[in-house]
């Protein structure tokens, strides 16, 4: 069996090393005798939606995500409209995560109106939510840590439900404790850089869905030793918990 991977826009989002959780996908996979192609996609070049099973988008700057607009209007988010429909698996990270979104007004006033895939908006604000968060996935039963930084404040719309409740730190936008979002096999989340190498249990259900899709049902993943990612975790949740 092989999966297919696209990473979109790297060379445009990719924040505090949000590359490592395609590494980590790749990893995981392959551990289980899974082989894994990686494709990039990025400005100028055609998306063939069909290829994949899972598309993961980085974070970025107002700047950047403002630079993707031509792109992303000349087809492409018509292709990740129908991808996310057609129920394939994405993780996009907080600027990627707002991308997928409806629009997002800048602090400064801007309007970018973004593709629509899912039913969230994002309105920014004059003072930036950065730090080490920590958050409970409500469908994982479990708690997962990240790191946030960004200036935008996400809301959620009808159909969408959050990835999980807010534990510490700010998540969509520091007023009503959700973080993230979760639309069919969509994952969006504000947690940044090492996201899936400390939360392994998060990794393989996203990784479960995309197999799910393709296999009909698949056979779950077999556990890997995770004493490393485990110790990881442990290590910022007792960090978090007594702050
Ligand atoms: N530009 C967005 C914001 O500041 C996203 C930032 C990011 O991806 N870190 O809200």
């Amino acid at each position: 069996m092989e999966l297919n991977i696209c990473h979109l826009y790297p060379d445009i989002l990719n924040l505090y090393g949000d590359r490592g959780n395609i590494i980590t996908m790749k990893r995981r996979l392959e551990s289980r005798g899974i082989s894994v192609n990686v494709d990039e996609c990025s400005i100028g070049q055609p998306l063939d939606v069909d290829k994949y099973d899972i598309f993961f988008i980085g974070g970025g700057q107002d700047f950047e995500q403002e630079v993707l607009l031509r792109d992303l209007a000349s087809g492409k988010a018509q292709e990740i409209r129908n991808a996310v429909e057609d129920e394939k698996t994405f993780l996009a990270i907080c600027g990627g995560y707002q991308m997928l979104g409806q629009y997002y007004k800048t602090w400064d006033g801007v309007q970018l109106d973004f593709i629509g895939a899912i039913n969230v908006h994002t309105i920014g604000a004059k003072e930036r939510m950065i730090g080490n968060y920590m958050f409970t996935c409500d469908e994982l039963n479990c708690e997962i840590v990240g790191f946030e930084n960004h200036s935008g404040k996400t809301y959620l719309g009808e159909g969408v439900a959050p990835l999980g409740t807010m534990l510490s730190g700010n998540g969509n936008n520091g007023e009503d404790k959700t973080e993230g979002a979760r639309y069919k096999n969509v994952f969006g989340t504000y947690s940044h850089g090492s996201l899936l190498p400390k939360n392994p249990v998060l990794c393989d259900f996203i990784l479960q869905t995309a197999l799910n899709r393709r296999c009909g049902s698949a056979e779950p993943l077999a556990p890997l030793d995770d004493t490393l990612e485990n110790n990881a975790h442990r290590y910022m949740q007792e960090r978090l918990s007594h702050k």
